[in-house]
């Protein structure tokens, strides 16, 4: 059977505790969408990682990680951290990369940040890793796979159609430096001896996993309000963040997936930029507070390091986050987080030219939209590490019950701090 856990958000909702949580009774865990430029956070035995292209099942030898099809796999970036996990002394995962995933190249993150330069004030934000360029690529079918590095004739060729037509634009339109294809050639050749343990038939592999019963997990990254058909688009990423496409980018199928864990913060964050609407957001020194005591470290970006923004919770994105990745359940993670407030804030609805409304907008609607706010009482205290639901302070399982009630879908689980057994199980009351 397959459980996807995918975020409800803007990402940075807390998947990759909540994944390597469920990782240790599962048998296979696989990316499937996305490449380095978001990170996940896990904290174990073996300290605190923050795993950006490997997946969060990494930590346990009895799972199978697989990079799926859909990634947008850095090989650079994936040898790095394989080193890096390897000299804290954890053990080599067992990891299979797919022989279907596209590569992203070096003139993908020069593309990127290019491209950011020249929007200048006009930029979406990108972390400049190169994913846009990528997913371009691939559907413009100019990408290369990792089984190509495989047959050297093939990968010139491929390589030479692909730089033929990225040299236009980077001497015409950014005017930059030309790429050469001899260079780029070796440097696939050397990466390509690097994974080549690593590469493997893993659409047979799932699927004969799926055969014999095994648990298959999908992580997703990011969240729904980044997915790009059904997101803030443009200012989405360039995959899907959607348990949807999971069957796609990890090769199982639709009837298979039987369990979406949708994963959502007891309060909300951000790490677009300024230029994002975020509707619940909150500024000055009340959103500083919220960013300082966020998470395990503070509201700060895994991979970017960037602050992120911060807000209250918001039921209307989130009711519609959960409804579009099809959740089954609903984690609530840093619900400790709130316990020095007097009262929290809840975003229930959008006022949008004198309207007020619950359904979640498109992005012209959505840019005019202003917070409606209830306000509920903090239960002020520290409920750091609980792990006995009922055991939480009254005003704390009000507001769990509040926030299921808006969102309409059933929350099985409360997130208590960062650590791995730091959770509650609640019987939902929807
Ligand atoms: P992901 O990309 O969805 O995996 O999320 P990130 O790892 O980027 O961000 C989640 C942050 O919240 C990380 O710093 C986690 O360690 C932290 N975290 C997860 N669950 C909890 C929780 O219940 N309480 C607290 N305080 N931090 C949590």
């Amino acid at each position: 059977m397959v459980k996807a856990i995918v975020g409800a958000n803007w990402g940075d909702e807390g998947k990759g505790k909540i994944t390597d949580m469920l990782a240790e009774t599962s048998d296979v865990v696989i990316r499937f969408q996305g490449g380095a430029n978001a990170g996940h956070t896990i904290i174990n035995d073996y300290g605190r990682f923050a795993l950006h292209i490997l997946p969060s099942g990494t930590f346990y030898p009895h799972v199978t990680n697989i990079i799926g099809n859909g990634v947008a796999l850095d090989i650079r970036k994936l040898v790095d951290e394989l080193r890096s996990i390897t000299s804290q002394g954890v053990p080599a995962p067992n990891l299979i990369v797919s022989e279907r995933c596209q590569i992203l190249m070096p003139y993908h993150v020069l593309q990127d940040a290019y491209e950011e330069e020249r929007l200048a004030g006009k930029a979406f934000g990108s972390t400049k890793s190169g994913i846009a360029p990528f997913y371009s690529d691939k559907y413009a079918k100019i990408g290369i796979q990792v089984c190509d590095l495989f047959d050297e004739q093939r990968l010139k060729e491929r390589l030479t159609a692909a730089v033929s037509m990225k040299n236009v634009l980077f001497e015409h339109l950014y005017h930059k430096p030309t790429l050469n294809v001899d260079d780029l050639f070796q440097e696939l050749i050397a990466l390509r001896e690097e994974i080549r343990p690593y590469v493997g038939d893993a659409v047979g592999f799932v699927h004969q996993a799926l055969k014999e019963g095994k648990t298959v997990l999908l992580e997703g990254q990011l969240g729904s309000m980044k997915d790009p058909d059904l997101g803030i688009f443009p200012m989405t990423t360039s995959s899907h963040t959607l348990a949807g496409f999971g069957c796609v980018g990890a090769a199982v199928p639709p009837t298979a997936v039987e369990d979406v864990i949708c994963v959502t913060k007891a309060y909300s964050s951000s790490v677009g930029s300024h230029t994002e609407p975020f509707v619940s957001e909150l500024l000055g020194e009340e959103g500083d507070e919220l960013r300082r005591r966020g998470g395990d470290k503070g509201e700060f970006g895994a991979t970017t390091g960037r602050p992120r923004r911060v807000g209250w919770f918001d039921t209307v994105a989130t009711k519609y986050g959960c409804m579009v990745q099809g959740a089954t359940q609903v984690a609530l993670t840093c619900l400790d987080v709130l316990g020095y407030l007097d009262e929290i804030k809840v975003c229930t609805g959008y006022e949008i030219d004198g309207k007020v409304t619950d359904v979640f907008p498109v992005t012209p609607l959505l840019m005019k939209a202003k917070p409606v706010f209830t306000t509920l009482p903090g239960w002020k205290c520290d409920i750091r590490g609980c792990k006995d639901y009922e055991s939480l302070p009254q005003q704390a399982k009000d507001y769990v019950d509040f926030l299921e009630a808006h969102i309409g879908a059933p929350i099985t689980m409360v997130s208590s701090g960062p650590k791995r057994d730091e959770m509650t199980y609640r019987t939902p009351k929807i």
